[in-house]
Formats: structure tokens, C-alpha cells, sequence
């Protein structure tokens, strides 16, 4: 007997529960736990992923199935006292997909499976002579029978029953009777058989077994593949299959169909939030053929079901101590629950509900922790369109990347780039973008397309940039040569404003005023969230408390002004993780720069830096003031020497125009000639980093200086500055080491007696320096890891270049789940990072590790800095909240459970 003779592949009801998700997919496991819990659940059976899987590694069932399915149906059968299409008295089934993760609208569902030209009869009679119930009945069978598991194309049964319709002369399908639907019948039988090449099946256990095979092919169906690959879903779960007994919300006034939620998940208010349609089937609900009421007129219509709906509602709270929704059935009066699960909200009805929950002593502060998420909070700091003048949405679309953005509307990369050069706010209007649009959308406040989802070039682009961006509004017709879109009767011509939300894709025509968002507010300190009767910010202030006492990362800023530096401080920053230094070189300092650059003798250099040095100090010396307290890290000079001269075509031509005109061009000459001999075919990979502070002496040495001349100033006027000088791009020790020698003779005689202390670190940026980490920890008083660049070194392609090029591509195929820099590629880059931060403290225990570079604000990001062990994480003031909640999760979740 070989081991799979042996598995269970078919579980009753009573057997599962709510745990069993992965052998029973949330739908079946659910199912169960009602059952079990005593609701009024149709009996029925769930066939497990198991079986799915071994059907789709064999292409055909698993030794055992078709035996276990019959027992379980004997007993399905004895226990309706029915039998499966039996011709007086028939069982009807559905038979339903429900796989782990909800995956809405990918995968099929059967309803009214055992209906045949005889059971028809039966049916009928059955339900007190309802002829017409029982041959619509018949209808959709064979309509979604034929449909998704024959692929029969779908408009042809459309089209069939818009002729019956026609010819009745009505608009509404259920003005037709049941001889009307009787001839539908035996239209659609037609067409079932003109496409398949054999009659519509008449046995019931075979529509079954079909029916069956049918969702389990289901799982692989193009845009199921599609869906998971953008939710990350694994391809290898399968999906179970619920067989359950059909019950009938189209029986008559006194049934109906319905769906809940147990609060309301979009502002997580308590109370009862739900649709009712009386006399339909639960395809009708959602296919919005006729207007649902709003549930609470259940209680006129039927009482009893009514006030049984809410105790069982309150029941399922409490059991799954969390939101739920429910779909229901009534028939007759009688109460059916046909599916519930823990529901989708909002973001912040996510908040609101876990603080609620805390309240109700349903759960504690670590599961409300561990219930909310980053992401969730990232989009309701986003500053939002004030909607309370009546605005209506034009057109919807996906919110691709967030925010909210007004300006006027372009069609071309090319008038993108001129208004915004005129100071105007432009949104770019395409059907799709292309790498060629990139400067357009560089200049644009926003994006908005007609096609594409979620991983089209503008979607991944724009999230790149950080830019708002709205793909896919269908509704939305782009006539790039006539300057102008339609939609919904509306024209918008070039110029005209339009408003795009980035979060619920939603497109507005004009401008629409932006507020803050309260909890932006909070975090300014401007909402006092003691005193707001926001349940928003009550419960955002009491989680994000609770993080910050779980959390063992702390959060520092990427900042390079003193005002930036003090909103991080606001948000909560404990330090800064990364000051750049290079801002301090441009606007009217460039000048100093360009001497220093082209200085022809020590002296012109000396010159230049000392001029420079009592402005950097100023600089410094207002960002410690700010910081006063916490560690401030400060990278020395970083990139490459060009970015800071004009650029060499620029150059060429005033050049060649001076000349022409006689003009004396010596100095332009000597730039010219210095741009030229700097000129590097890859520029990130060239002279810069520690690299140039070697060339170039005096360079490191004149920062170094005003570093710690600052950091002297602010503590004898009774600040305390706590400076860490990082040194950038270094790839082997020998580099620090001399940076370093150098750096703290200046120290030592700058510091004297004053107290203050200075910190000489490295980035680990290079994959040489995250390899030879033990070697560097030697030269090293802290690491840290500038994921950014080691993503770029570490893959070999340059961000600027690649993200256009070919990201959205790779991301389509699957080979990236997500851009990896967006989210840190753990099994490649993150092994980098393990090694140098393992290395690095083996070699020198205690060595400070910490992370600069915006993944330190991505929310999978920080959980893996927290399990590598690092000290902190640096991220941009507005991520700082994301990242302090996330560090506070990271610390709680033990079991790397998901929220998904
Ligand atoms: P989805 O996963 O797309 O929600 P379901 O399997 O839940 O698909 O089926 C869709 C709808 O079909 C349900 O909401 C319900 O209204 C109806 N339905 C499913 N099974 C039954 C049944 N046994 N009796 C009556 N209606 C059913
Ligand atoms: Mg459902
Ligand atoms: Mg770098």
C-alpha cells in the first residue's frame, strides 16, 4: 500500500476548523468553524489543497478521491434526506473555490450543481410549483458550468438572454416566466454543445466531478498566475473545494441573499454595515443587477432572521476577536451563513478597530500591534483631498503610487518638462508611459494612465520616485495629438486642472483643496491626542506608545538641515543616521567649489577650503543644536566631483560662443578642461566616496574639522553634540585606516579638553567591504550599511537607469516579488549584510550597526535589520513613524507570522 492511499483528501465540515487554512483554504476552514461553533451552516464537505496539488503535479485525480468524495457525499445526502439530482426530490450543491489566501474574483464557483432536464421537474415541485424559479435555476447552471468549466465564451449566453429579454420586450430578467426560461434552456443547451462538441451533461455526479476538476484547473488559470504574483502569493498552494448544499434565496419574498460586516471597514465605527436583496441568488448581489437595501431593512422584512443575523454576528466577533464579514442566505425565513472570514478595512479602521478591541478586552496592545502595519500607517500620513464640497470622482483607477496631487494636465514628456520649468504643477496624461516619458514624469506632481495595474511602468516608476500616480482609469479616453482626454462627458483639454489620488485612484477635475492628515498632525505635536475625540489619533498615539516600549532597533533620520533635523526629532527620530554633506557644496558655495576644484597650486586649494570651513561649521553646528543629546552621523563628502561643475555640453557651447564673440574665456577654458579630465563613463563606480577624499588633500580634513570645531561650539554653550564621522564607499581597510589617521590628529587637537567625543565609522556600501568586514571592524567604531548602493553594487545596475528601463518588466515575470529598492533583497543583499554585521561584531564586540538609505523605512525592511541584529535604522523624517511601529513589531512577532 503506497503512502497516498492513505490520505485524507475530504473533510466534513464538523472535522476542519478555523486553523486548517492551508489544507482547507480560508473558505472551507471558516466553513468548519461555524459549523462546529453550532450555525446554521448547509452541511457540505471541503476537498483539501492536497488533493489539488497532487491533481495538478499529475494532471489527473489522486488514487483515493473519487472514493472519499462518494462517502462524503452518502452522508451529505443522508443527512439532507435528499439525493444529488434526484428526479423527484433533488440535492442540489455549489461547488465553491477557497484557497489559503483570498484571492477575490480569480477562481470559479458552480452554483445549482445536480440540475438536469428531470431534477428540473423535481426542483419545481419541490418549492410549491415554482416552474419559473427552477428553470432560471437550470439556466444559470448551465450557463456557469458552461462558462468556467468548459470555457464557453461568456458572451454568447449574454447574448442569448438579452434576445429572450428583447423579445419580451423588457429590460429586467425577471419579467421573463418560466416558459421564457424554459426556451432559454434549451438556447443555452445549444450553444453548450456547438462549443464543446457533446451535450450538456446529464448525470449528476458527472457535472460534479467536472465541476471539481474545474476549480482545481482554477488555480492556474492566467489571471489567477498574475494575481499572486503581484501579492506574492507562492505558485505551489492550490486551492481547496467546498461542495456545500444549496439553499435558495429565490424562492419567493421571504428569501433573500446578503452580505455584512460586523463594524464598519472603512472608519472601523461599531455597529452593523451590510446589503440585503430579497428573492436572488448571491451572484445577483454582486453583480449588481438590482439595487440592494441596506440591511438594517431586514428587520422590517423578517425579524426573527433579522435579530438571529446580529447575535450570530456578535458571536462571530467575539470568537475571531476581530472583524468579520459574512455572507448570508435566507430561505423562507430560515437563516443560512454560507462564508465568513476576518474582513479587509480600511487603514485606519485597521487603528481604530485594535484600539476598540484593546477596550473591549478582547485582545491586548501586542495583538493590536500586530495587527495594524506600516503601510497602513504610511497612507494615512499622506496629506488627503478635502472632499466635503460635493466632489465627485470622474473616473476611478488603481492607486498605484500614493498621495495626492493636483495640477494641470500634459500629454507629452516634452510640455511636462516646460510648464514645470515655469513653475506650473503638471499631472502627465498617458495611456501608458514608456522609459521615454521619464523626464516628464521626473517634472510631473503626478501620473495618470488609462491602462495598466499595478506593475506598469508608470505604477513601478512612480513609486520609485515617490511620485502620486493613478494607473489604469479606463474610463478615461487619451487623445495624445488632439491635446485633450474624455471621460464620462466631460472633455479636459491641455491646461485644464485635474486632481489624482494616489491611494484610491480616484481622478477629480479642477483643483481640490489637500488637507493634512490628522495623524501627520499628531505627530507635529499640533493634535493633542489626549484631548481630540479622533478615534483615529487616540488609537494611533496609544499603539505607536506601545511600539516604542517593544521595539529593540531605534529610529534615527536621514537629515541635512537643522529643519529637518528638528521635524524628525518631532516624529520621534532618536539621532540621525545620515547628515550628506555634499548640499553644503552647491547654490552660491559652487563657486568656492569650482576653485577648489580647478586650484592649480597647494595654496589656491588651501585657499578654497579655508574658505569653506567656517561655512560648513555653521552647518553643522545648527543640526547639533537640533539634535542636541543624540548621535549625529555625518558622511564625509560622497559623490563624484562633476556633479557639482555644469554639465560639459553646457560648457562647450558658451565656450565656442564667448570665443566667437572675442570674448575672454581663460577661466571657462580651465573648466572646461577640468570637466573633460573628469568625465567618467560610470560615474557611480568612478572617483568618489573615500576615494576622492584621498585625491584630493585637505578635502576630508577641512570637514573633519568644522565637524568637530562645531560639535566644541555647541557643547561650551551647554549643548551636547554626539558627532560620528562616516566614511563613504570604503572597500578596504587601508582606506579607513589612513581617512582615520588623519582625521583624528585634527580631532585630538580641535576636541582638547572640551569633553565632546568623536566617532570615526565607515558605510558598508561596497560588497568588498561587507566581505572583509572582520578587517574593517579593526579601523571601524561603527558600521553602517548604505543598502542603497550595495543593492546597486550587488545586482551591478545603477537605480537611475535600470528603474525605467526594464524594472516593470522583471517585475511582471516574476523575477522580482518587489523592487529590491523598495524592499531588501534579503537571500542576496541581506547575505551581504549578515556576513559584514557578523564579522564586523566578532571581530569588535559591541560595534555599532545601523542602516542608512530609505529601506531603513520599508516596513519587511526593518523586520529583517531586526532579526540581523542591528542597533538602528535611518529613514526620512516622514518615515520615521513607519519605522518606529514596524521595529515595534518586528520585537513581537516571534513567529515571523504574517499580516497579509
Ligand atoms: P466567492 O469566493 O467569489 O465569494 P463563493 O463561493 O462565496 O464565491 O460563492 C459566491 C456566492 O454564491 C455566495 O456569496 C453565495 O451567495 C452563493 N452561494 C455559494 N454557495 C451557495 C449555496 N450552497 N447555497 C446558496 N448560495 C450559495
Ligand atoms: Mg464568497
Ligand atoms: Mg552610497
Amino acid at each position: 500500500m503506497t503512502a497516498h492511499e492513505t490520505d485524507k483528501y475530504v473533510y466534513d465540515f464538523a472535522e476542519g476548523n478555523k486553523d486548517l487554512k492551508d489544507l482547507l483554504g480560508g473558505k472551507g476552514a471558516n466553513l468548519a468553524e461555524m459549523t462546529n461553533l453550532g450555525l446554521p451552516v448547509p452541511p457540505g464537505f471541503t476537498i483539501t489543497t492536497g488533493a489539488c496539488q497532487a491533481y495538478l503535479a499529475t494532471g489527473r485525480e489522486p488514487d483515493g478521491l473519487a472514493g472519499q468524495i462518494e462517502a462524503h457525499l452518502e452522508a451529505l445526502e443522508r443527512a439532507m434526506g435528499r439525493r444529488l439530482g434526484d428526479p423527484h426530490d433533488p440535492l442540489l450543491v455549489s461547488v465553491r473555490s477557497g484557497a489559503r489566501f483570498s484571492m477575490p474574483g480569480m477562481m470559479e464557483t458552480v452554483l445549482n450543481v445536480g440540475l438536469n432536464d428531470r431534477s428540473v421537474v423535481g426542483l419545481s415541485n419541490q418549492a410549491g410549483r415554482n416552474d419559473r424559479f427552477a428553470w432560471d435555476s437550470y439556466r444559470r447552471l448551465i450557463q456557469m458550468f458552461g462558462k468556467t468549466v468548459c470555457e464557453v465564451p461568456g458572451e454568447e449566453f449574454e447574448h442569448a438572454l438579452d434576445e429572450a429579454k428583447r423579445v419580451k420586450g423588457t429590460h429586467d430578467d425577471l419579467d421573463l416566466d418560466a416558459d421564457d426560461l424554459r426556451g432559454l434552456v434549451e438556447t443555452y443547451k445549444k450553444i453548450f454543445a456547438k462549443h464543446t462538441g457533446r451535450e450538456f451533461p446529464q448525470e449528476p455526479r458527472e457535472q460534479l466531478d467536472l465541476a471539481i476538476r474545474a476549480v482545481f484547473e482554477s488555480w492556474n488559470a492566467e489571471r489567477a498566475i498574475l494575481y499572486r504574483r503581484q501579492e506574492r502569493i507562492p505558485a505551489d498552494l492550490g486551492t481547496a473545494v467546498n461542495v456545500v448544499a444549496m439553499v435558495f434565496g429565490n424562492l419567493g419574498p421571504d428569501s433573500g441573499t446578503g452580505v455584512a460586516f460586523t463594524r464598519d471597514p472603512g472608519s472601523g465605527a461599531q455597529g452593523i454595515y451590510g446589503d440585503y436583496l430579497a428573492n436572488a441568488q448571491g451572484e445577483d448581489v454582486v453583480a449588481g443587477i438590482r439595487n440592494t437595501v441596506p440591511l438594517q431593512e431586514l428587520e422590517r422584512l423578517d425579524k426573527t432572521s433579522y435579530d438571529q443575523l446580529l447575535d450570530i454576528m456578535a458571536r462571530l466577533e467575539g470568537h475571531y476577536q476581530d472583524l468579520c464579514d459574512i455572507e448570508f442566505t435566507i430561505e423562507r425565513g430560515k437563516l443560512w451563513m454560507l462564508q465568513t472570514r476576518v474582513g479587509k478595512r480600511t487603514a485606519a479602521a485597521a487603528f481604530v478597530i485594535a484600539g476598540q478591541l484593546v477596550d473591549e478586552g478582547l485582545i491586548d496592545l501586542d495583538e493590536a500591534l500586530h495587527r495594524v502595519n506600516g503601510a497602513q500607517l504610511a497612507q494615512l500620513m499622506f496629506p488627503r483631498f478635502q472632499l466635503d464640497h460635493g466632489i465627485e470622482a470622474v473616473a476611478t483607477g488603481i492607486g498605484a503610487s500614493p498621495g495626492a496631487a493636483s495640477g494641470a494636465v500634459v500629454f507629452t514628456s516634452a510640455r511636462a518638462v516646460e510648464l514645470a520649468a515655469e513653475g506650473k504643477a503638471v499631472i502627465l496624461v498617458r495611456r501608458e508611459t514608456n522609459p521615454d516619458d521619464l523626464n516628464g514624469m521626473i517634472a510631473a506632481q503626478g501620473i495618470l494612465t488609462s491602462r495598466g495595474g499595478k506593475t506598469s511602468h508608470a505604477a513601478v516608476v512612480a513609486r520609485g520616485m515617490g511620485k502620486t500616480c493613478v494607473s489604469g482609469a479606463d474610463e478615461i479616453e487619451v487623445n495624445v495629438p488632439a491635446k485633450r482626454f474624455t471621460v464620462g462627458g466631460h472633455t479636459v483639454a491641455e491646461g485644464d486642472v485635474v486632481s489624482i489620488d494616489g491611494t484610491t485612484g480616484k481622478v477629480y477635475l479642477g483643483e481640490v483643496p489637500v488637507t493634512p492628515s490628522e495623524v501627520v498632525q499628531y505627530f507635529e505635536g499640533t493634535l493633542d491626542p489626549e484631548r481630540t475625540d479622533d478615534a483615529l489619533v487616540r488609537a494611533v498615539h496609544r499603539i505607536m506608545t506601545h511600539a516604542d516600549t517593544r521595539r529593540r532597533l531605534a529610529v534615527r533620520t536621514n537629515a541635512d538641515t537643522g529643519a529637518d533635523a528638528a521635524r524628525a526629532r518631532r516624529f520621534g527620530a532618536e539621532g540621525i543616521g545620515l547628515c550628506r554633506t555634499e548640499h553644503m557644496f552647491l547654490g552660491d558655495r559652487r563657486e568656492l567649489v569650482e576653485r577648489l576644484i580647478l586650484a592649480a597650486t597647494d595654496a589656491d586649494r588651501t585657499d578654497a577650503l579655508a574658505a569653506l570651513l567656517p561655512l560648513q561649521r555653521q552647518d553643522f553646528v545648527e543640526i547639533f543644536r537640533e539634535m542636541a543629546g543624540l548621535p549625529v552621523t555625518v558622511r564625509l563628502i560622497d559623490p563624484p566631483l562633476h556633479e557639482f561643475l555644469p554639465p560639459l555640453e553646457q560648457l562647450a557651447v558658451n565656450v565656442a560662443v564667448a570665443q566667437e564673440r572675442g570674448e575672454d574665456v581663460a577661466k571657462e577654458e580651465a573648466l572646461l578642461a577640468a570637466v573633460r579630465r573628469m568625465h567618467e563613463e560610470n560615474p557611480m563606480l568612478g572617483l568618489r566616496g573615500v576615494r576622492l577624499g584621498l585625491v584630493i588633500p585637505g578635502l576630508f580634513a577641512m570637514q573633519v574639522r568644522a565637524i568637530a570645531e562645531a560639535a566644541v561650539a555647541v557643547t561650551r554653550d551647554g549643548g551636547t553634540a554626539c558627532p560620528e564621522i562616516m566614511v563613504p564607499l570604503v572597500g578596504a581597510v587601508q582606506e579607513l585606516e589612513t581617512v582615520r589617521a588623519e582625521a583624528e590628529k585634527i580631532i585630538a587637537e580641535v576636541v582638547g579638553d572640551s569633553g565632546v567625543e568623536v566617532l570615526i565609522g565607515t558605510m558598508i556600501e561596497v560588497p568588498r567591504a561587507a566581505l572583509t568586514a572582520g578587517q574593517i571592524a579593526e579601523a571601524a567604531q561603527f558600521f553602517s550599511f548604505g543598502t542603497n548602493d550595495l543593492t546597486q553594487m550587488g545586482w551591478g545596475f545603477s537605480r537611475d537607469d535600470v528603474e525605467g528601463a526594464f524594472f516593470w518588466r522583471y517585475l511582471e515575470l516574476g523575477i522580482f516579488g518587489i523592487s529590491p529598492f523598495e524592499s531588501i533583497d534579503r537571500d542576496g543583499v541581506g547575505r551581504l549584510i549578515r556576513i559584514a554585521a557578523e564579522e564586523g561584531r566578532a571581530a569588535r564586540p559591541g560595534l555599532k550597526l545601523g542602516v542608512c538609505g530609505e529601506h531603513g523605512g520599508d516596513p519587511d525592511s526593518v523586520h529583517f535589520f531586526h532579526e540581523v541584529g542591528l542597533d538602528y535604522v535611518s529613514c526620512s523624517p516622514f518615515r520615521v513613524p513607519v519605522a518606529r511601529l514596524e521595529a515595534g513589531r518586528a520585537a513581537i512577532e516571534t513567529t515571523g507570522s504574517d499580516s497579509r
